[in-house]
């Protein structure tokens, strides 16, 4: 395994699993060159913008009920707090919790700071988080500016929570570290694993940890059904359940980018078994995920029989969906595993995937199990994926690809991407809830969207018609790969 939870800095993906950013060709190329150790980062002579690692921080410890982060940062780090908190009320509201605004401060690291240090101003921030906020533990997320002028985070974190007697943690994720930004929900997790987690007290074989993002709560109904209990993390969780999420029977992720590196470091440290399937979308995922599951917590028979009365509830609505959809020709774009879960649930809905471009790839997870390989597990029984396109989002390279395949639809999981799909005058579908359309009645929710959305095609012509796009013929008409590498991929 490839956890070290005595560093006090999580390894970035680049050298811990071997990620790319930067690929043009078809999955079944990108699964054998994954497999056969020829994967090469191609580097783009261009980059129009990519996200932070930060951010990916940020966005699983804000929602942790009862603590706070520190974002050791100039001001201008800070700029997305308020997504935080709007996401964080509105699914506070959803789970009937206390509504209360997310608990996040920054430093506001200075010119002057950059020059003495901003080591001072933390020390005062931690102080002062804690006499406002009394938390149960404090985060303190780092930035580029306090990694270039090489503040000591790892100390004053040391001493602080020496002094306090509550976690206080580090998180490395500074925005340059990594051009993967899925590496700071490694580096929270780092986080959580080395101070938050305590060794069990006694295992509770009813309950299964969810890493998750905020998505709706389906498992209870599902869990329900073969005796077992979910338990939902990171966000909206609190410090004393993250302590015990080592008590449980087995640990489940809706998504291997946002999880893999908490399941393997629960197992490594802890003996609690990670559910080594592709995630549970479409049929055969859901079939493999759900056994997979049933052999982890000695539910065999149980999960056999919701197997079986899953697919019979959505059998009558599954073929009508089919027959709509058909041969619609559709392109993906969304984050690593998502996308190829993505990819498997439109395949089973009889669409022609015709491209997808995706933020990054993970030629394995820190399990190291080919038994995870999402992508692996798409092109084996689905059928290989042409236009792949790996890219930490690049909307230049998106707009030129759309504009010479013209989908049907547009799936985007992001909504900086999704806009460009109207503007082209395709009809595109936006879903922010991951768990939407995971399991046997995602498949329905997921088809009877796209149903609507399809039927949206006159009014995004008309968007189309009235848009202005900011790229010229010059660019469109030029290979979508002239920057990577300096052509495609062989
Ligand atoms: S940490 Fe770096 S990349 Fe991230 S928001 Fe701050 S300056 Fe930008």
């Amino acid at each position: 395994m490839s956890i070290n939870i005595k560093s006090p800095e999580v390894e970035i993906r680049e050298s811990r699993l071997g990620s790319i950013t930067g690929f043009g060709g078809s999955a079944k190329e990108l699964c054998s060159k994954s497999r056969s150790g020829k994967l090469c980062e191609k580097r783009r002579s261009f980059s129009q913008c990519l996200g932070c690692s930060s951010g990916n921080a940020l966005c699983q410890l804000v929602m942790i009920q009862d603590a706070v982060v520190i974002n050791h940062a100039p001001i201008g780090c800070a700029a997305d707090f308020q997504d935080y908190n709007f996401t964080n009320r509105v699914g506070q509201r959803k789970r009937k919790l206390p509504l209360k605004n997310a608990r996040l401060l920054n430093t506001n690291l200075k010119e002057k700071d950059m020059i003495y240090g901003g080591i001072f101003k933390l020390e005062k921030t931690i102080e002062e988080a804690y006499k406002r906020f009394k938390p149960k533990a404090i985060f303190v997320t780092t930035s580029c500016a306090s990694g270039i002028i090489g503040d000591d985070v790892e100390e004053v974190t040391d001493e602080a929570q020496k002094k306090l007697g509550i976690p206080v943690v580090f998180v490395a994720c500074e925005g340059f570290r990594s051009r993967i930004w899925t590496t700071g929900f490694d580096a929270a997790y780092h986080g959580i694993l080395r101070k938050i987690v305590k060794p069990p007290v006694k295992k509770r074989e009813d309950m299964v940890n969810v890493i998750n993002f905020w998505g709706s709560d389906i498992f209870t109904e599902l869990f329900g059904q073969i005796g077992l209990k979910p338990n939902y993390i990171v966000p909206f969780s609190t410090i004393d359940q993250l302590e015990k999420i080592s008590e449980a029977a087995a640990t489940v992720q809706i998504c291997p980018t946002l999880g893999t590196y908490l399941a393997a470091g629960l197992e490594q440290e802890y003996g609690v078994p990670e559910v080594k399937a592709p995630p549970a979308y479409g049929i055969k995922g859901a079939d493999m995920w759900f056994r997979e599951l049933g052999k982890v917590t000695h539910r065999e028979k149980e999960v056999e029989k919701l197997i079986k009365s899953e697919k019979d509830k959505i059998a009558p609505g599954l073929e009508e969906l089919r027959s709509k959809l058909k041969g619609k020709r559709v392109y993906v774009t969304a984050g690593a595993a998502h996308g190829h879960s993505l990819i498997a649930l439109l395949k089973d809905l009889h669409m022609e995937v015709v491209g997808a471009a995706i933020f990054h790839h993970d030629p394995c997870y820190d399990n190291m199990d080919p038994k995870s390989d999402s992508l692996g597990y798409v092109v084996k029984n689905y059928g290989d994926v042409k236009n792949f396109n790996i890219c930490n989002k690049q909307p230049f390279e998106l707009v030129n690809i759309l504009n010479r395949l013209k989908p049907d639809l547009l799936v985007a999981r992001h909504g900086g991407m999704s806009s460009w799909g109207p503007k082209l005058g395709i009809p595109t579908f936006l879903m922010g809830d991951e768990q939407f359309g995971l399991g046997y009645e995602g498949l329905i929710n997921y088809g009877n969207k796209i149903v609507d959305v399809l039927a949206t095609k006159e009014f995004v012509k008309n968007i189309a018609a009235h848009c202005e796009l900011p790229y010229t013929d010059w660019w469109l008409k030029q290979d979508p790969y002239s920057f990577l590498g300096g052509g495609h991929s062989d």
